[in-house]
């Protein structure tokens, strides 16, 4: 039995390219590539439900480098989905060529997102990475270039489809016609797209061109407050609150108050945080408390270091 990876956000695109695959007697693996921005709970509730189990690799580090310097740059928010797709087809490859897959698949639409799925991208990714004629895309293939694996007869090119452009109709009528119950569209799981999340992430990029991991994650939780090269994170709920004192390095500290309100997190990325800074930080606590002590700036716990 032939074998093909699939690269499987957790979008209806990739469930349908999945089964079209699959109705070609093809044994589908959907391989979902988390990041710091994309995590895989949803993609692996999606790859479930049309009887899939969703394999997860970590590209973590790697992709960090790409959101902090994307050679092709940013689409409309900061997500560098050329860069970011090369990576996955590139570490797709490996696990091709390693584990005897005959080929690759994704969920890719012609011309559906004007910025990354084009023509002229596939083939210069492909070319670039070597993989002419090896990756099919199932929802499109019949108005691209004849793939290898139709050539062999592994797939029929007339089974696949010529769907093109941003209109989801035909999407939803095939998710209709396979029975599925459950999908998600459209597939946007990427923090990077979030308009919130790229405002601060810029902002962040300004004062720290080489921000790390953790620092992106802070971005994720409360509100965010930058003032020249210090952050100040208040949680919004205890969730939040948890968050931040889990993701607090060595240099930050962390405002915890007696009395009910937020924590807030003070990071700086230049010098070290002063009284001037605490007591910045513990003014934005006091303002998103919703009751404060009778001397609320003596009622807050300075922690210092993780
Ligand atoms: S939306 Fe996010 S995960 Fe998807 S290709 Fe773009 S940057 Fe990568």
């Amino acid at each position: 039995m032939a074998k093909a990876l699939v690269l499987f956000s957790g979008g209806l695109d990739s469930q349908l390219a999945c089964l079209i695959l699959m109705k070609e007697g093809i044994e589908v693996v959907p391989v979902f590539f988390e990041t710091y921005f994309f995590k895989a709970e949803k993609a692996k509730r999606f790859a479930e439900e049309i009887g899939l189990t969703l394999r997860i690799e970590n590209i973590s580090e790697e992709h960090l480098k790409i959101v902090q310097n994307p050679p092709h740059g940013y689409g409309k928010n900061m997500n560098p989905c050329i860069d970011c797709h090369m990576l996955m087809i590139k570490r797709a490859k490996e696990i091709m060529e390693k584990e005897g897959f005959d080929f690759i698949a994704t969920g890719e639409v012609l011309d559906e997102r004007p910025f990354s799925q084009r023509d002229k991208v596939f083939e210069e990714m492909e070319k670039t990475l070597g993989l002419e004629g090896k990756i099919v895309r199932p929802l499109s293939q019949k108005l691209l270039k004849i793939s290898e694996a139709e050539r062999k007869g592994l797939i029929k090119r007339e089974h696949m489809l010529d769907i093109k452009g941003q209109s989801r109709v035909r999407q939803i009528q095939l998710a209709k016609d396979f029975g599925l119950k459950e999908y998600e569209t459209p597939a946007s799981g990427c923090i990077l797209t979030d308009p919130e999340f790229a405002k601060r992430l810029k902002e962040l990029k300004k004062i720290n061109p080489c921000f790390d991991g953790n620092d992106t994650q802070i971005l994720r939780n409360g509100r965010v407050f930058f003032e020249d090269k210090i952050v100040f994170i208040v949680g919004r709920n205890e969730f939040e609150n948890k968050r931040l004192e889990d993701l607090r390095k060595s240099n930050d500290v962390l405002l915890v108050p007696d009395f009910p309100g937020p924590s807030v997190l003070i990071r700086s990325f230049s010098d070290e945080i002063n009284d001037n800074i605490i007591y910045k930080g513990k003014e934005l606590l006091i303002k998103y408390s919703k009751k404060v002590s009778d001397n609320p700036l003596d009622s807050i716990k300075e922690v210092k270091g993780a």
